[in-house]
């Protein structure tokens, strides 16, 4: 469920009407709704408790500050992959303590970055990135907590991209090879064990991969603690998917997800962390673009927007779909039409839809696309010179500007015309 619903015919984000954002901010945007975020951290807590947890928001799905910050607010923690969004977690107020730092490549600069300002542990991918946090943390005088990311050779089932639990992905150690690397981390000076992790791909719309992944989570917990190690928190990943229709898809519920989690790893008396991304912030915002032209091809329709895939490149990127519907409600008689949905870049590639029966539209009309606040205006770029796509927040009637766009002097002010020229 969603705050993004038809009010006197226009579409709104809880109570502000799309139209008037798109006045103050001009289109492209992203609407964020905070009601819809809360609601969704608030469902992957309440579907873990009493077990003692936390929900750290994946950074990567959705990263702006003001996100972070109302989060953060409701005491999530948060589950980072770089330096960069680190920054951003302490930024917007997140103590180091609930910050999680994933990720397969982390660099001794970014070890010495979080270990310096505080961190909850690092999920270690590697024995290379093993060896190395021992070196910075014990040249520091300090200790690293760690978990292992394992990869428990189990296939999630979802696009190819965004897989990351089969043995042929570049995620984590080997589950088998476990053992012997916790032996080896147990021996190496400034690193603490203080758990599991495990993390097998994203929109997953089926709970089975998730048991198999836990339940040999649950045995390798037995056995490393049979060997004397303290596995205290199992780090259980996020990968949780969202609804992207509002026909056929119908996922697990976090609930569901929460009594999985429970029948799996409950026993062990483990603090549990999880990491969603896409599940908190997926459904929580849209992109609203206008319509330049509609233009007659042979045998077919375009309606070319204004938004492109620089600004929204799942479609592009996996082939993704998205719900598009009109900011303007269709009357209920209106006989639709059939558009290939494409933006202005100088690509095939980018075609947000093909073949997708709308209601009629004109130029000038808003439409806007669901289920976008997840790897949506992260992944935007400038790519054809199109200015990076702002952000808008919404609670209750009022709306921020949590990200501007920039001007196009601000986006020619970054390069630099060496004097030799
Ligand atoms: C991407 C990622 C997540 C979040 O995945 P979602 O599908 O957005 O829930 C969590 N943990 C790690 C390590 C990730 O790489």
């Amino acid at each position: 469920m969603d705050h993004f619903i038809y009010r006197d015919g226009i579409l709104h984000a809880e109570g502000v009407a799309l139209p008037d954002i798109a006045a103050t901010v001009g289109t492209p945007f992203y609407c964020y709704s905070a009601a819809t975020l809360r609601r969704h951290y608030q469902l992957f807590t309440d579907a873990l408790s009493p077990l003692p947890h936390l929900v750290c928001f994946a950074v990567k799905s959705c990263s702006n500050l003001a996100i972070l910050r109302l989060l953060g607010d409701l005491g999530a923690g948060m589950d980072v992959v770089s330096g960069g969004e680190y920054l951003r977690a302490r930024a917007a107020g997140v103590a180091g303590e609930k910050i999680v730092f994933s990720g397969v490549g982390k660099t001794r600069a970014e070890m010495r970055l979080a270990l310096t300002d505080g961190v909850r542990q690092f999920n270690v991918e590697s024995e290379p990135e093993l060896r190395a946090l021992s070196e910075v943390a014990t040249a520091m005088g300090t200790t690293a907590p760690i978990t292992l990311r394992v990869n428990p050779d189990v296939d999630a089932g979802t696009h190819d991209k965004i897989a990351t639990g089969r043995k042929e992905d570049k995620f984590g150690i080997p589950i088998a090879r476990a053992p012997g690397i916790y032996a080896e981390a147990a021996r190496l000076p400034g690193l603490s064990v203080v758990g599991i992790d495990v993390h097998i791909g994203s929109q997953l719309t089926d709970l089975a991969p998730f048991e198999a992944a836990y339940r040999k989570v649950a045995d390798l917990t037995r056995q490393l603690r049979a060997d004397g190690h303290t596995i205290s928190r199992l780090d259980l990943g996020g990968g949780l998917g969202i609804p992207y229709t509002r026909s056929n898809e119908v996922p697990p519920l976090p609930s569901d997800y929460g009594a999985l989690i429970k029948r799996t790893v409950g026993d062990l008396g483990c603090e549990i962390e999880i990491e969603p991304g896409r599940l908190i912030s997926g459904n929580a915002g849209i992109l609203v673009s206008s319509v330049i032209w509609v233009k007659e091809g042979e045998g077919r329709k375009f309606l070319i927007l204004d938004s492109a895939m620089n600004d929204l490149i799942r479609p592009a990127m996996y082939g993704a779909w998205h719900d598009i519907v009109p900011v303007g409600e269709p009357a209920p008689e209106a006989i639709p039409d059939v558009f290939d949905v494409v933006g202005p870049v100088c690509e095939s590639g980018d075609t947000f839809a093909r073949g997708r029966p709308l209601p009629p539209l004109a130029e000038g009309d808003l439409v806007a696309f669901r289920s976008a606040g997840a790897y949506g205006a992260v992944m935007a770029s400038e790519y054809n010179s199109r200015p990076l796509v702002p952000e808008v927040l919404v609670h209750g009637d009022h709306f921020a500007v949590i990200r501007a766009r920039p001007t196009f002097d601000e986006m020619l002010a970054r390069d630099t015309i060496p004097e030799w020229l």
